[in-house]
């Protein structure tokens, strides 16, 4: 059987790694850390999944979760006033909940991972506790058919070069600044459905408030998403998780009141439940050329690195993971070439560029006809749930977001039925 060597066992290696061996190949997972010192670490991602995305791992059976998991039934948005955190009431401008046509899930990292990665070497995946470097690769690309990059955004991308042509930006646009809490109260919007609320505040950034199911059951995740060098860009060099939650609690009562409210009672899920940094969003070309002229193919966040603030990373490596085991299924006993490594990647491509092109353009100001859009779903359930359900898939976004014509018919045949 043909031998493949995956590199990095989070959403996408693992799933891969996982769904391969289910084919019967014969594959090695390497991996820089144990499933328990995954399990005992720093949160990862706030990983909301999406229908589609959750659907590829029912399809190999790796929904071990699926039962535990709050089912989040909804997307909402709500929008700050422009002046309203100046001191006095504060109020939103905007709110609304989309419905989706099929529920989301967010199962934390460190569960699932630790999880999938037992899984792998219980099934007879052979799992090698390993940081690779450049120069490992070097000696596996001689000795399996295929090696698969799936490291994230770790140092190894750095055998792929940036692809200019689509990556509009050269800075991170956001700081993240994530905490898992126990005791969040009810949302007296809708008490009787769970959903991912976006709270927008123009020109100083986001609040994403998710239930999750973490290593101690149900939780909530608060993630502040600010503009760089902003009130909310003050998380750089806080170590102590007291710090990170309490700073977090201050952004809200001064930018968010109406999520504060809710949260005067809640507590950390754990010491590694803090998560902060940025990145900037990159796409990179998918085949990485080795010293000794052997070739590997990047996954995921390797090749293609969106920001988080529309919630698409895991997706899209859940997405990527099942377009490339397709690829490499249909590829049989032929060589995997260079010609095949960029047509793998470019297959995936056609779905992620939808992605890439709707966070990058939510990165940024959003024009007249969107900030429409966004204040007519209020009154339009129905362009609230297509919103929504752009989420799990983003190319419809080409049919009513981007150009301001396409919306106003868009908005014009929602109103008039
Ligand atoms: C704050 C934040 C919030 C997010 N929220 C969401 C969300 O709500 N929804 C969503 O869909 N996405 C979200 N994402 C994005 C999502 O988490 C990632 O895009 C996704 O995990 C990428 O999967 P991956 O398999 O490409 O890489 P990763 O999940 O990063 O996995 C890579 C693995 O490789 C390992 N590794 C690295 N280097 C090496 C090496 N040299 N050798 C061996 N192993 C190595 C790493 O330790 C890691 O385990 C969020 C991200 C962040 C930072």
């Amino acid at each position: 059987m043909r031998k493949i060597l995956v590199v990095g066992a989070g959403q996408s290696g693992l799933q891969l790694a996982l769904g391969l061996q289910s084919h019967g190949y014969e594959v090695t997972l390497m991996s820089n850390r144990t499933a328990d010192e995954i399990r005992t670490g720093r949160v990862m991602s706030t990983q909301c999944m999406f229908h589609t995305a959750l659907q590829h791992e029912r399809d190999l059976q790796l929904n071990f979760w699926e039962s535990q998991a709050p089912r989040i039934e909804g997307l909402g948005v709500s929008v700050a006033a422009p002046g309203s955190f100046d001191p006095g009431p504060s109020q939103r401008a905007i709110d609304w909940v989309g419905r989706l046509d099929g529920y989301a899930q967010s199962v934390d990292q460190r569960v699932k991972m630790a999880g999938w990665m037992e899984t792998f070497a219980q099934r007879g995946g052979q799992l090698v506790i390993h940081g690779a470097a450049v120069s490992d690769l070097d000696y596996f690309a001689r000795t399996y058919d295929l090696v698969l990059v799936s490291a994230g955004k770790g140092e190894l991308v750095s055998m792929f070069g940036r692809d200019a042509s689509r990556s509009p930006y050269t800075q991170p646009q956001r700081a993240l600044a994530v905490a898992y809490v126990h005791g969040l109260g009810p949302r007296p919007e809708h008490p009787e459905f769970d959903a991912v609320r976006c709270n927008l505040v123009p020109g100083v950034g986001e609040l994403f408030v998710m239930p999750t199911y973490t290593l101690s059951g149900r939780a909530d995740i608060l993630f502040w998403e600010g503009i760089p060098g902003g009130p909310l860009d003050v998380f750089q060099g806080v170590k102590d998780p007291a710090e990170h939650l309490s700073l977090t609690l201050e952004l809200m009562e001064r930018f968010t009141p109406w999520e504060y409210a809710r949260a005067t009672k809640v507590e950390l899920t754990d010491a590694g439940g803090t998560l902060s940094g940025r990145y900037t969003p990159t796409v990179r070309t998918p085949v990485g050329r080795l010293p000794g002229g052997g070739l590997v193919l990047g996954v995921a966040d390797v090749v293609v690195a969106n920001d988080p603030i529309t919630g698409q990373g895991s997706n899209s490596a859940a997405k990527c993971a099942a377009s490339y085991l397709d690829s490499i299924l249909g590829h049989g006993d032929k060589e995997f070439d260079e010609a095949w490594m960029r047509a793998t990647f470019e297959r995936y491509w056609d779905t992620a560029q939808h992605v890439t092109k709707w966070t990058n353009a939510m990165l940024g100001p959003p024009p007249e006809h969107v900030l429409n859009l966004i204040g007519a779903a209020g009154e339009l359930q129905p362009a609230a749930d297509r919103f929504a359900n752009g989420f799990d898939d983003p190319a419809d976004f080409e049919n009513f977001f981007y150009e301001p014509e396409k919306t106003g018919a868009y908005l014009a045949s929602v109103a008039g039925g």
